[in-house]
């Protein structure tokens, strides 16, 4: 099968065929053309996912549904999730090792990590200050290469509360780092996102507070933020944009769209549908992203390159790279709206779309 390849941007088109070993290599005479005047990039990426499940509830993740809901990543053109947490390891134990056919290159963390009264009850490992670095220690070793913490949570009639001090985070860097993991903390409120950066957290999930500056020292760090805005849309409107609550996350995006409109060069933002929308949805937020005021190309980026490189992978169309890509009947830089519909899928070579 031969593919013309254009990549977003304009860069000009690159003529590639699909070997038998479903990688990428010089086109050859007598190959058939998949499709012509599409633009391609090396694969969706969703940087927070739960593959555990369809909505957020209290139930242990079932093999045979999360790989189906891998598969349909695939076929949605996500190549790549980076799944944070779970009440189980059910989706790194199920998904590590599964063969590049079967579900996206994965890396995640697996029980999430909170204190007592500091999430859904039941839900994460809950530790106290004195267990916290046993706690990250395991959570790091059960993890695909994630450890999840919850910073901070709403407390009946007391508001959103920090679960860790900047000491405690530190001390969670710390302990999964040398571990090998790194560390992604949930925080909805203000003071703990700030804290979490200082401490040398990894990704920022939501981060509605995250000021000016704590993006400056993300961007020398390299470290990744991943908004979630669909996900905090709804988080609103479930809570009434009146409630204490959705009054406070409303402030809390406007301050995103403020940082997403003046974004100092080097932060990689990255898309998450944080079960919004189905993971093979991503495309959704990064239109959400556009619209609260992200640059299109960063957009675009947010869902694939960004991702990429922040987890130091190689994702080239190039002869011998595998032949992954997801096609679009436009220029995803020019109208990012075109991610929500890819027209062709590829992965190893295989037509799955
Ligand atoms: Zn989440």
């Amino acid at each position: 099968m031969q593919v013309v390849l254009r990549p977003p941007g304009g860069a000009e088109a690159l003529e590639l065929s699909v070997g038998d070993d479903g990688r990428w290599r010089e086109p050859a005479g007598g190959d058939t053309e998949l499709g012509s005047g599409w633009w391609a990039l090396p694969g969706l990426v969703d940087s927070h996912s739960h593959l555990a499940a369809d909505e957020l509830e209290l139930r242990p993740g079932e093999p045979g549904r999360i790989r189906e809901r891998a598969f349909a990543c695939l076929e949605g053109g996500v190549f790549l999730v980076m799944d944070k947490g779970w009440c189980d390891g059910s989706v790194v134990a199920t998904l590590t090792d599964a063969p590049p056919s079967a579900a996206p290159e994965f890396e995640g963390a697996a029980r999430i990590v909170a204190v007592e009264g500091g999430y859904y009850p039941g839900f994460a490992v809950e530790t106290d200050p004195d267990g916290l670095t046993e706690v990250v220690r395991r959570a790091a070793s059960e993890g695909a290469g994630w450890v999840k913490l919850v910073g901070d949570w709403p407390r009946k009639g007391r508001g959103a509360l920090p679960n860790f001090d900047f000491e405690q985070l530190r001390t969670a860097v710390e302990v999964a780092h040398s571990a090998g993991a790194r560390v992604a903390v949930h925080t909805m409120a203000p003071d703990v996102a700030s804290w979490a950066v200082a401490a040398g957290v990894d990704s920022i999930e939501h981060g509605l507070f995250l000021t000016a500056g704590d993006l400056e020292v993300m961007a020398a760090r390299g470290a990744a933020w991943v908004p979630t805005v669909l996900r905090c849309e709804a988080l609103i409107e479930a809570l009434g944009p009146d409630s204490s609550g959705g009054r406070l996350l409303a402030a809390g995006l406007d301050n995103v769209a403020s940082l997403l409109s003046d974004l100092p060069d080097g932060v990689r933002v990255l898309a998450g549908t944080d079960l919004a929308v189905p993971s093979p949805e991503v495309g959704r937020e990064v239109t959400a992203l556009v619209r609260l005021g992200l640059d299109p190309q960063r957009a675009v980026d947010a869902a694939s390159a960004s991702a990429y490189s922040f987890t130091q992978r190689e994702a080239a169309f190039a002869p011998g790279a595998p032949a992954d890509a997801v096609f679009f009947d436009r220029d995803p830089y020019e109208d990012p709206t075109a991610l929500e519909r890819p027209v062709a899928v590829l992965r190893r070579g295989v037509r799955l779309r």
